[in-house]
């Protein structure tokens, strides 16, 4: 049995595309997630970061069934999830729950928060009395800084930033293990942005939930992740624990993540030079030969357009990347104090 909680192995996610108006034919595959391989502790906080587009929310849904990945094996809590069909994935559900981007769409407005937290209760333990209901929505309601008071209440009632708090509340209601959170804050103004980020780790610390945070902005998965993993089309190109991965980023797209994210002291602020990337990423239908981040990398050489970069670290450490130049590159952001 494996030491980890989640195990992702070799994961693809591939999309075909279709042309012709009579007689459809397959002339193409997008290939949103191609070959990822992740492991994660029970409790673990794991930052997925990359440009939308890169496949990041496409792993999420695939790591939890919503889309079913071509190939490759997750595996939860010693159960492969990519094997399982019907009714077992059915009541295996209440063990994964997915937060998503926009808590207004993905909440029913016809149902009232009680209705809605009672339902995601009762999928999973129909023996809940009426009795018991109540008291247990409302705890749930206090868990993630609600008041009870608005039970009766509508999601349109709300602010984005309890509705996200409502959303978390239904997923928690099941009694996950593994938590996927897309985007979560997002679509919410950056004063609230800190406070759903907050609330996230500490139901991550206290329920030893295992957390997978998706999102565009690598500052904003700093304070939260015990580690990042950063992606680019379709692959993960750095993965490490977050202090490093900011401090000593290692591939050449990390550094220029880390090098967009504004710093609080004045004189480092002063130093920050930005690494501007050239064009826009390829496409997941055509990606380059070898390295995919090639064509866009300042430090590229002859190889990197004929060799795909087997994953790495520069010490036998958890710090790892995927370039054929790692131990050429110095870790860290050049020119920055
Ligand atoms: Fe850049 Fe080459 Fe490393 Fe890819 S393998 S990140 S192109 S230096």
């Amino acid at each position: 049995m494996s030491d980890y909680f989640l195990e992702i192995k070799d994961l693809k996610t591939h999309f075909p595309v279709e042309r012709g108006i009579f007689f459809r034919h397959e002339v193409g595959r997008v290939k949103a997630v191609d070959g990822v391989n992740l492991s994660q502790s029970q409790g673990e906080i794991l930052g997925l970061v990359g440009e939308s587009g890169c496949g990041k929310s496409t792993l999420g849904r695939s790591i939890l069934q919503l889309i079913r990945p071509s190939s490759g094996e997750v595996m939860l809590d010693g159960k492969s999830l990519t094997r399982m069909q019907g009714e077992a994935l059915r009541l295996a559900r209440a063990d994964f729950q997915m937060i998503f981007q926009d808590p207004f769409a993905s909440l029913n407005p016809r149902m009232t928060v009680l209705d809605a937290l009672s339902e995601a209760m009762l999928t999973h333990n129909k023996a809940l009395s009426e009795q018991e209901l109540k008291p247990t929505v409302t705890g749930l309601m206090k868990r993630v800084g609600l008041s009870p008071q608005y039970l009766r209440k509508y999601p349109h009632e709300f602010s984005g930033g309890q509705r996200q708090r409502i959303a978390i509340a239904r997923a928690l209601a099941v009694n996950p293990k593994l938590l996927v959170a897309d985007e979560p804050v997002s679509a919410l103004d950056v004063s609230i942005q800190a406070q759903i980020i907050n609330l996230l780790a500490q139901l991550a610390k206290e329920m030893d939930l295992t957390l997978i945070f998706i999102s565009h902005d690598l500052s904003v998965v700093k304070h939260i992740s015990d580690r990042i993993a950063v992606m680019y089309l379709g692959r993960i190109v750095e993965l490490g624990p977050a202090e490093e991965v900011f401090s000593n980023p290692l591939h050449p797209y990390t550094k220029a993540l880390v090098s967009a994210v504004p710093t609080a002291d004045p004189h480092s602020e002063r130093q920050r030079k930005r690494i501007i990337l050239p064009g826009d990423p390829p496409s997941a239908m055509n990606p380059p030969p070898g390295c995919p981040f090639h064509p866009r990398c300042p430090y590229a050489i002859n190889d990197c357009s004929q060799t795909l970069p087997a994953f790495d670290s520069l010490d036998g450490s958890h710090h790892q990347a995927s370039c054929i130049r790692l131990r050429e590159l110095e870790p860290g952001v050049p020119n920055q104090a």
